[in-house]
């Protein structure tokens, strides 16, 4: 059991391992990646299995429970955070001075945003994301081509002198956008992004571009 209340379940058998979710979300439907990534605690008994440390802590299913525990924590570097928002909602560090009214208030705001926290020790450390496409992982962050890739970077603190923004929001996994799934936030779209899926154009050096207009995304 992965995670009763998210009723999602792994199966193993004769080397071969099933995740499923809701009894129908198998690896029949690549969508079961997602629901993997977006429960954070199911994320870190994957990434556990596989051999890779993540970051110890506790889950918690109620807010008292959480907001009582604050003396496990006490003079140590932690994250709170909600098990299942994205893009950092609701998600808290506090330092090790941090006293018991900083963590109940980070508590609080991360139960408003889900039923299940997560609390966490800090690790320090660099973050990595992999473009995979294929099946095949790319090198993104040398000459992004894809108009999503150069944004995503311009948004980084460390590679961007003004951090620039993504206009709009990432839409929700089950109402993703028609043609290219990128065309309602993407500068650079014409009409026809929001009608053609784009095609995966294979460029120099094993790399390759899914859009529809690549005239565009690669000149600058
Ligand atoms: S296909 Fe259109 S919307 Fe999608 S990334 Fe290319 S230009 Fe932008």
């Amino acid at each position: 059991m992965l995670d009763a209340a998210d009723n999602f379940i792994v199966l193993r058998r004769d080397g071969r391992t099933e995740y499923v979710k809701q009894a129908t979300r198998t690896s029949a439907d690549t969508y079961v990646s997602a629901l993997l990534m977006e429960n954070k605690a199911v994320t870190k008994l994957v990434l556990t299995a596989a051999g890779l440390r993540a970051p110890g802590g506790a889950r918690y299913d109620h807010e008292t429970e959480a907001a009582g525990d604050f003396a496990r924590y006490a003079g140590r570097r932690i994250v709170v955070k909600p098990n299942a928002t994205n893009f950092g909602e609701g998600v808290a560090l506090l330092g090790a001075d941090a006293g018991e009214a900083e963590y109940r208030a980070a508590v609080t705001a991360a139960f408003a945003l889900d039923r299940t926290v997560l609390v966490e020790e800090f690790v320090e450390g660099r973050e990595f994301r992999f473009l995979v496409i294929g099946g095949a992982t790319r090198a993104v962050l040398d000459r992004p081509a894809h108009p999503y890739t150069r944004l995503l970077l311009a948004c980084h603190p460390d590679r961007a002198v003004e951090l620039a923004g993504i206009p709009g929001t990432v839409p929700p996994a089950t109402a993703q956008p028609s043609g290219c799934r990128f065309h309602p936030r993407c500068p650079q779209a014409q009409a026809d992004c929001a009608v053609a899926v784009p095609p995966l154009l294979a460029l120099p050096e094993g790399r390759a571009l899914a859009c529809g207009h690549p005239e565009a995304a690669l000149v600058q």
